[in-house]
């Protein structure tokens, strides 16, 4: 028997399977939230729905989106001849905040990962290959991880696109062996961005 009410309950598991949230804190933000006025509350339960109905994935580099083109894409004043590939949309953000960045991106929506069940198929690859086949790209960064899964889904797309011609580069190994995209410095970053070298 529990001692509190069915929902009280529910709220209490729900908040108990976010990342880093133990019992002790979702019951404290459960209650926190049963005592905030019912127009704060609300606030925060229209911004979970509107993440889950609002976002989406760019039609171009499958980037989070609120329209069907992202941000980066639309802007005019990105260089559309560069396109950096990263595993996830966080990477997007992290590489975005060096500021260092000209180019368009594509999010891969992961690594493959055969053991996880995580083939090429599963991934955003044959977009990939579909805009390079459509020429005026020069250029593809490969800025997938730097671990073991990373390199092996960096050097499976290189393979693919060997046969356009277009140039490979892989981030500068600054960025330590094992190490993810997400939470590596900006300065790590932008020095990898720099001293990217071509693969192949
Ligand atoms: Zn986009």
């Amino acid at each position: 028997m529990s001692v509190y009410t069915e929902s009280l309950n529910k709220l209490i598991e729900e908040l108990g399977k976010l990342p880093g949230v133990g019992p002790k804190t979702a019951e404290r933000l459960s209650f926190y939230i049963l005592k905030a006025e019912p127009a704060e509350a609300m606030k925060l339960a229209r911004a979970i729905s509107d993440v889950k109905n609002k976002i989406k994935h760019c039609e171009i580099c499958y980037n989070l989106s609120e329209e069907a083109t992202c941000q980066i894409c639309c802007d005019p004043r990105r260089d559309k001849a560069i396109i950096c590939v990263v595993e996830q949309p966080k990477d997007v953000i992290a590489l975005e905040k060096t500021g260092a960045c000209k180019w368009v991106y594509h999010v891969l929506g992961g690594h493959i990962a055969p053991l996880e069940g995580v083939e090429p198929s599963d991934l955003t690859i044959d977009k990939l290959v579909e805009r390079v086949r459509k020429g005026n790209v020069k250029e593809v960064i490969m800025a997938t991880n730097p671990n073991m899964a990373g390199d092996g889904t960096a050097l499976y797309i290189s393979s693919l696109l060997k046969p356009t011609g277009v140039k490979i580069t892989r981030l500068a190994r600054g960025l330590a062996t094992g190490s993810t995209i997400e939470y590596a410095s900006g300065k790590m970053l932008t020095d990898a961005i720099i001293g990217r070298q071509q693969l192949q």
